[in-house]
C-alpha cells in the first residue's frame, strides 16, 4: 500500500550541479541541457502519474537535493 499522493508540480531549486542523474531516471520530465541546469520540461505534467515512482526517486537521490515536488491536497 502507498500512502503517496499524486504528484502535481515538479520544480528545480538553486544548486543544480548538472550531474544528469535525474534525466536518466525520468528522462520525459527533467532535462538537462549542455552547460546547463537542469529544467523540468515543457509537456511534463502530463507524465507525472506514470512517473511518480521515478520522480520521487529523482529527488531522493539527487546529489544536491534540489528536485522539489508538491503533491495535490485531497483534504
Ligand atoms: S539530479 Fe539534481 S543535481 Fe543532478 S541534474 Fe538533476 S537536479 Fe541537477
Amino acid at each position: 500500500m502507498s500512502g503517496n499522493k499524486a504528484i502535481q508540480k515538479v520544480w528545480i531549486e538553486e544548486g543544480c550541479i548538472s550531474c544528469s542523474l535525474c534525466m536518466d531516471i525520468a528522462p520525459d520530465v527533467f532535462e538537462v541541457p549542455d552547460g546547463e541546469d537542469c529544467r523540468i520540461r515543457p509537456c511534463a505534467s502530463q507524465h507525472f502519474a506514470r512517473r511518480d515512482a521515478d520522480i520521487r526517486l529523482a529527488a531522493e537521490d539527487c546529489p544536491v537535493e534540489v528536485i522539489a515536488f508538491e503533491e495535490r491536497d485531497d483534504s
